[in-house]
């Protein structure tokens, strides 16, 4: 953050004068103060007396109201050379003038220096008068700050929220996983770095670059990357910063944005969450909304005001492109689209490879057996996950991170903190048949992840967890695979039904029905996997507020809603009376897995498998993955 030289002028300069009258204050009227009767040696008050009895003192000076003597004495050891002594005196003594006077010793007294005191008048007077002077700068400043409390009196001249960076340092080999998108944009650069190219033909440089895809997938990255391989400076801005309450100052925001940017072209200008503004025009609930609109067009006059070929090229960023207003999409304006998914298994070790680059791994660690454990993990979760390890190692006081590390790591970025587990007792019996229920289903059904282990030590919200590891990478699953799944979750239910009856089931179950009922409906009405038909009966469900999907909900009658009810339900009683037949086909390995487990409190994958292939088969699966 910029500190403006005023604000510091007006702190330290308080500060200082402050300091000077105290330094004048304190001294004023000291005998430090006066060149000619410094003494640099002191004498303790006793030993003054006794000087004094001795009759070695020839002449007292007092200062201070006082309080300190300069003392001349005569030292009969060193040729009765005359020593000047400073004493501190013990207050205002009447008797000790009577006594010098008795001595006959010479006596001086110094009032203190009136210079002084007017200083000491200026100070209390100045003091107040800076803290006021102060505050009032203060006041003014705060005025200015866009959203501060003086906003409504100026957001005329509000100031963009913009972040400039003149270097980004970010360069290509730092953005990981995304190789078509790094691709696309590789041209950008040239764009930027050698624009005659282009022009020489008669080729209109883009304008506008839109990188659609999940958060944390290396958008913004990516677009520093950019600017850094051009060397060029990087704007950034928020689209949620242009909303503003008032009309108005996002189009002037969006305004000064352009102005900073052309004076540094050529530039990137990054545009985060640009569906901020650039929603459908006219849509969501409550209609239309003034400032987003004027915001929207204004950005759009921005765009098609500078020439293509200025040098400043704008990217932004979204997950939704859907929902952008078809203007922005026109030719001219962000007529690039380019997709950044979430990593496969490569890109994921790819990622994992750039962010250990900084980390001391034991040769041990397999990146591509953590790539393998973290599907669905965008490349902002993997830089995450590593930095939780080496947040980890140094706790442990370890030298290098090891795989224990990086595991416990894992386990905490997908399902949170780790809890203290309970204590034995009923309650820890019951979770413990419903962790295994769910693994022993996922471990006798063919289609079902194979189980990664088990274990009864609190996460986040969760009591006891059962972890699967996926075989490969999933873009497609199969009627087969939902269904195993589906009775998978039931499994932890279905246990504490047949073992505990009816009465004894538990609300542990909640989360697991939400899931099974979303995949059971999804399967009817997305995936035609039911007795309806292929038919597609809802898209994705969004947010109504995000524009476009308001009017394309339910599309179907009254009729068919029942029906998609009747064959939610029967999908889901079918999968769970699977489970309940086998945990009662499997009773006794599952009292043995409880046993050990509330002993051992974790159970991996392999140790699992193998006790229950002595009871039963254990069907081959696709691919078993070695345990991490
Ligand atoms: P987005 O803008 O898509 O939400 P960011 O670019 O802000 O995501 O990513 C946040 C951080 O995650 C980055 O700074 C980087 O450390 C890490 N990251 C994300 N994606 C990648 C990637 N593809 N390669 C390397 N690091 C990544
Ligand atoms: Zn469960």
């Amino acid at each position: 953050m910029k500190l403006p030289w005023r604000v510091i002028l007006l702190w330290t300069l308080p500060i200082l004068v402050i300091g000077f009258f105290l330094f004048q204050g304190s001294f004023a009227g000291t005998p430090a103060n006066f060149g000619s009767n410094t003494a640099s040696t002191r004498m303790t008050y006793g030993r003054f007396l006794e000087y004094l009895d001795a009759g070695r003192v020839t002449s007292v000076d007092l200062y201070d109201a006082g309080r300190t003597a300069i003392v001349e004495a005569v030292d009969p050891e060193l040729d009765n050379r005359t020593q000047r002594l400073r004493v501190d005196l013990p207050g205002n003594a009447p008797e000790l003038i009577s006594r010098l006077r008795a001595d006959q010793v010479s006596l001086d007294i110094h009032p203190p220096r009136n210079d002084g005191a007017v200083w000491s008048w200026l100070g209390n007077l100045l003091f107040p008068l800076l803290l006021i002077g102060g505050l009032f700068f203060l006041f003014r400043r705060s005025n200015n700050v866009p959203g501060g409390p003086g906003q409504a009196m100026n957001f005329g001249k509000s100031r963009a929220r913009f972040m400039m960076e003149a270097k980004t340092g970010v360069m290509f080999d730092d953005v990981a996983g995304i190789e078509e998108a790094k691709e696309e944009l590789q041209e950008v650069v040239t764009f930027l770095k050698k624009p005659e190219k282009f022009t020489a033909v008669g080729a209109k440089i883009p304008k506008g670059v839109l990188l659609v895809g999940p958060p944390g997938t290396g958008k913004t990255l990516l677009a520093k990357a950019i600017a850094g391989e051009a060397g060029v400076p990087f704007f950034s801005i928020s689209g949620s910063e242009f909303v503003e309450m008032f009309v108005g100052v996002g189009a002037s925001r969006v305004r000064d944005l352009f102005k900073k940017a052309k004076e540094n072209a050529p530039c990137i200008i990054f545009i985060d969450e640009i569906d901020a503004v650039g929603r459908q025009r006219g849509a969501g609930i409550g209609g239309g909304n003034d400032e987003r609109e004027q915001t929207l067009n204004q950005l759009l006059t921005e765009m098609d005001g500078f020439e293509g070929n200025t040098g400043i090229i704008i990217i932004a960023a979204t997950n939704r492109a859907d929902v952008l207003d078809s203007a922005l999409l026109r030719p001219g304006r962000f007529d690039r689209q380019v997709m950044v998914d979430p990593p496969d298994l490569k890109g994921r070790l790819e990622v994992l490879q750039v962010h250990a680059r900084n980390k001391k791994l034991a040769k041990e660690v397999s990146l591509e057996a953590i790539a393998r454990r973290t599907p669905g993990f965008a490349g902002a979760d993997l830089a995450n996950l590593l930095n939780e390890a080496a947040i980890l190692t140094a706790r442990r006081r370890k030298e290098e991170m090891t795989m224990l590390e990086i595991n416990d790591a894992i386990d905490r970025v997908v399902a949170g903190m780790e809890g203290t587990p309970l204590v034995d007792g009923k309650s820890k019996r019951l979770i413990a048949y419903h962790e295994v229920g769910h693994a022993i289903v996922g471990t006798v059904l063919k289609h079902h992840d194979p189980v990664n282990k088990v274990t009864l030590i609190p996460r986040g919200q969760a009591q006891g967890l059962t972890w699967f590891t996926p075989a490969e990478d999933q873009g497609l699953i199969s009627r087969g695979q939902l269904m195993a799944r589906i009775s998978g979750a039931l499994g932890g239910r279905a246990a504490e039904h047949e073992i505990f009856g009816d009465a004894e089931v538990t609300t542990g179950a909640g989360n697991d029905l939400q899931q099974v009922t979303s995949m059971a409906r999804q399967m009817v009405t997305r995936f035609g996997m039911s007795d309806l038909g292929p038919i597609s009966l809802e898209s994705q469900q969004g947010e109504v507020f995000l524009g476009r999907d308001w009017t394309t909900r339910s599309e179907y009658s009254e009729e068919i809603a029942s029906r998609i009810d009747a064959q939610v339900r029967s999908i889901v009683e079918h999968c769970y009376e699977e489970a309940c037949r086998i945990v009662r086909d499997n009773r006794i390995v599952i009292d043995r897995l409880v046993d050990l487990l509330i002993e051992k409190e974790t159970i991996d994958g392999e140790e699992f498998r193998q006790i229950v292939a002595e009871y039963t088969t254990v069907p081959e699966k696709e691919q078993i993955i070695p345990q991490l």
